[in-house]
């Protein structure tokens, strides 16, 4: 049995996670609550007095606003639709006798109004945008969203839904550069304080098809993300848990958000992958907290 598998089984038979019979789409209990709820108080203890505004978006964005961000040029077979039955009383008929039959009753279904998201800081840009041009300084945002990306895996940090946190920056370039810099600083910090092993690494993103191949050289070449690795099933290949993005002016010209001197914008963020982030604590320090060294205790408890 590989280590992914075997981490996911060890994860089921404590009840840490609970099975759908979906892969990917899990339970939480309320321990693996626990674990996620004092790391992102953990969080704020680094970012909290920096004055970001709190937004919580649920987890579907409006699909204008999904279309409009480009997610399908680079990202089509990660990104989930909601789709809807709006026929007659004929088609509730016809829909009823395929689920009978055993057939395929989605196929009629009608695209809503709702995409699901797929990171937290998606819904973001349009509504500031909306606003008008920032202020001086420009803005910072504390997001924390479900996601969802359609990676079906045995691998149990590789989740269909799972939980972003994160902080957005707009504002100049230096802005929002040193904004990154200082958390790519306080993401290794934090992450140490909870005993795990870091490296930071230039990201490396599944961009679809063979235009992708040039975003992806694009994003490497100019250091637009970095990521934060933890080791989780395998040393060889750690998983990213957080991740550093600089989006130069991308969402800044797509929603014509403005500085508050008439520029265009630039934004980055940091992103926590909570679930995955609750996974290396478990996978490294054991499945009871209770057992948990002393310094991690206290970090994330108080005691
Ligand atoms: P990304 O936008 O890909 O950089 O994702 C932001 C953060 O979300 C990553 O650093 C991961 O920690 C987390 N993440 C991304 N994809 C998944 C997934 N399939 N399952 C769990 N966490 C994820
Ligand atoms: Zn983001």
């Amino acid at each position: 049995m590989d280590m992914q598998t075997s981490l996911l089984d060890r994860l089921f038979a404590s009840g840490l996670l609970i099975e759908t019979g979906v892969d990917g789409l899990y339970g939480r209990s309320g321990k693996f609550e626990d674990v996620i709820a004092a790391f992102e108080r953990l969080i704020e203890t680094f970012g909290g007095d920096d004055g970001a505004e709190a937004i919580r978006f649920p987890p579907g964005m409006n699909r204008a606003h999904f279309e409009g961000s480009g997610y399908m040029k680079s990202f089509p077979q990660l990104a989930g639709t909601v789709h809807s039955f709006c026929g007659c009383e004929l088609d509730h008929m016809n829909l009823l006798q395929c689920m009978a039959e055993g057939e395929d009753w989605t196929k009629d279904q009608q695209a809503t109004d709702i995409v699901l998201t797929p990171a937290a800081c998606y819904p973001l840009y349009p509504t500031i945008a909306k606003r008008g041009p920032l202020p001086a300084g420009g803005g910072l945002f504390d997001l924390q969203s479900y996601c969802f990306r359609h990676e079906p895996s045995k691998d149990p940090a590789r989740m269909q839904l799972f939980r972003m946190r994160e902080y957005v920056r707009m504002g100049t370039p230096a802005e929002v550069q040193d904004f990154r810099q200082l958390w790519m600083e306080r993401g290794q910090k934090l992450i140490e304080t909870v005993g795990l092993p870091v490296h930071v690494d230039v990201a490396n993103d599944p961009f679809f098809g063979r235009a992708g191949k040039m975003l992806a050289n694009n994003q490497r070449d100019q250091n637009l993300k970095f990521e934060l690795l933890i080791p989780v099933t395998s040393t060889a290949n750690p998983t990213a848990c957080l991740s550093f993005n600089y989006h130069q002016d991308h969402f800044g010209s797509t929603w014509g958000l403005k500085t508050a001197d008439g520029g265009t914008a630039h934004t980055a963020c940091v992103g926590f992958g909570l679930e995955r982030i609750a996974l290396a604590l478990f996978a490294h320090h054991g499945l009871d907290t209770n057992d948990w060294p002393a310094p991690v205790r206290k970090a994330l408890w108080g005691a």
